[in-house]
């Protein structure tokens, strides 16, 4: 799982990001961050990933504190809303990419490949560059490239935003059923309040860089903690 005691990020023109943030993620739960724009949901992820250095706290991920290494050495793998493949290699080069980089035998490149493919439903489309996908078939492509190394954590920040409402339900699916087949914990970052009651087994509530709520959706729908909260989830009055 991942670990967050007091995570405190205040940028250099003054802004407080992120302020005393508690947050434990356990292994294998897809957990949500939830919040209006600007609560700070990115600014976590982001120092969770370690492309940003929070001002004070800690982060641990699988128990190792990783507060000073770089982005490569955590063991995380972070998608994100643009999935930015690369537009010269075909989809199985894309997916295989990090192993190659990581020098990877090519016989296990080859096999995981097709295992990524199988999981994300891709098979038939293993030669095709970019330019000849649809969104939603790159979308799964970049997930089969973030998927290949096998990392303890998956980081998504709004991975959906481009996609239209068939394609976010048909991702929603997948994400979910990769969740259960690998049993990685997954970090999942929207201001989407029905992405999040649809995908998380709990989602954080954060508003102005603080915490609001932590629970399952049940949880949170039901039993709001305050006002914010239950003005944001929509619950019943
Ligand atoms: P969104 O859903 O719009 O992406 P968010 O919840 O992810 O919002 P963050 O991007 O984490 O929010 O931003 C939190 C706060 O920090 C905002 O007030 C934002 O303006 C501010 N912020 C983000 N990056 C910087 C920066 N580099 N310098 C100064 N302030 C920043």
């Amino acid at each position: 799982g991942i670990e967050i005691t007091e995570l405190h990020k205040r940028f250099p023109d003054g802004t407080v990001a992120v302020e005393k943030l508690d947050l434990s993620m356990r292994d294998g739960e897809l957990f949500v961050m939830l919040g209006p724009s600007g609560c700070g949901k990115t600014t976590t992820l982001r120092s969770i990933a370690g492309l940003e250095r929070q001002t004070s706290g800690d982060i641990r991920i699988g128990h190792r504190l990783v507060n000073d290494l770089p982005p490569a050495e955590r063991d995380i793998a972070m998608v994100f809303q643009f999935y930015a493949l690369y537009p010269h290699l075909r989809a199985k080069d894309n997916i295989a990419f990090p192993l190659r980089a990581e020098g990877t035998p090519e016989a296990e490149v080859k096999e995981r490949v097709a295992e990524a493919a199988r999981m994300l439903r891709l098979e038939a489309l293993l030669e095709r560059r970019p330019n000849q996908l649809s969104g939603g078939e790159q979308q799964r492509v970049a997930l089969a490239r973030a998927l290949i190394r096998q990392p303890l954590a998956f980081l998504m920040d709004e991975p959906l935003t481009n996609l239209d409402a068939e394609l976010r339900a048909d991702m929603r699916t997948s994400i979910k059923h990769l969740q259960q087949r690998l049993g990685t914990t997954m970090v999942y970052v929207t201001h989407d309040q029905l992405e999040a009651m649809s995908l998380g087994d709990r989602i954080a509530i954060l508003n102005k860089g603080r915490l609001e709520q932590v629970g399952t959706p049940l949880e949170v729908y039901n039993r709001p903690a305050s006002l914010f909260c239950a003005g944001f989830i929509g619950s019943p009055p």
